[in-house]
């Protein structure tokens, strides 16, 4: 029987399960609102399960790419659990425990911008690079961080989205964080942007202030992160990033806030090759799991 690779993009909002091998094999996808756990793993039980004996393969591997905090340490006792997370019902969720013993496969568990980091290290714009980030800017702000062609993990998991960074004088905001008044997801992610202007960030001009707002503080934040893990790439993706002239704006604002100080040529002549959209556009989190569930056999 053949083997394929499953993969699951657990974000907080929809669950996208998916069967394939690359970009150009996929066998099966399936999305589905995030509702109880309960419901939501069943679900995902379901698809695969059924998948399976629908098109008489065999899976290898699943990868799981998740959104969180989650539990990534494999001898702590709440490893392959959604840990502290603020999203109702879901606070410490062994989701790992019940695919595996419903599946009888190995399961490999990273966090959602991991995945996406994966995938476009395999398939995108992190291709033949060994260290770089894939950021997120959408409902929350997250980054990946993959480090000598590794995905980052540490003491739980990075979350660049709560990084502090500075207020413009003139923003009036307070933040959308629970947790820091200033924090990186909290002042730039689309509901701030929404809760800020009262109007969704889609529907903004391009002429609009709140851009100007956005362009410092994900400036600000790449700055910080150039400065502390030094990658040779970062990709921008998520839903406000779909803005594509926010990019000349934020290569060209980080340019200024670091300001000569990083003597790269990567950065000061070919900045456009530097901060640069996903390559696997929106299937960066779903390919992304399928090539964490790679990446574990290879
Ligand atoms: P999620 O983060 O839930 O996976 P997205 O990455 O699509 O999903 O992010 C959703 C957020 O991005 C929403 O706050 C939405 O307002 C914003 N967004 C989606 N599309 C656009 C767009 N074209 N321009 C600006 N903001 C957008
Ligand atoms: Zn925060």
């Amino acid at each position: 029987m053949d083997h394929f690779y499953g993969g699951v993009e657990a974000g907080g909002t929809k669950f996208v399960c998916v069967i394939g091998n690359s970009p150009n094999e996929i066998l099966a996808e399936e999305r589905f609102s995030t509702t109880s756990p309960q419901e939501t793993i069943q679900r995902t039980i379901k698809f695969f399960k059924t998948k399976k004996e629908e098109l008489k393969i065999e899976l290898t591997s699943i990868g799981l790419g998740c959104f969180g905090p989650i539990g990534l340490d494999k001898k702590s006792s709440d490893y392959g659990f959604i840990t502290s997370t603020p999203k109702p019902g879901w606070k410490n969720t062994d989701i790992i425990g019940p695919l595996q013993k419903a599946l009888k496969v190995p399961i490999i568990f990273d966090t959602d911008v991991n995945a996406a980091a994966i995938g476009e290290g395999k398939w995108g714009a992190g291709k033949n690079i060994s260290n770089f980030i894939y950021f997120t800017i959408g409902t929350g702000i997250g980054g990946g961080i993959i480090i000598d062609n590794q995905p980052v993990h540490g003491l739980i998991h990075p979350e660049i989205g709560h990084i502090l960074i500075s207020k413009n004088p003139m923003d009036q905001f307070t933040g959308k964080c629970p947790f820091h008044e200033n924090c990186f997801e909290g002042l730039a992610s689309g509901p701030s942007i929404q809760e800020r202007w009262n109007i969704s960030a889609e529907e903004l001009p391009p002429h609009h202030q709140a851009w100007d707002f956005e362009t410092e503080y994900i400036a600000k934040a790449l700055s910080i992160i150039i400065c502390t893990i030094s990658p040779q790439r970062i990709i921008l993706g998520g839903g406000v990033m779909q803005q594509l002239h926010l990019f000349p704006k934020i290569q060209s604002k980080t340019i200024d806030y670091l300001n000569g100080y990083i003597q790269s040529a990567l950065i000061l002549e070919n900045i456009e090759d530097y901060i640069v959209p996903p390559k696997l556009k929106n299937k960066a989190g779903m390919l992304g799991a399928i090539a964490l569930a790679q990446s574990a056999v290879n």
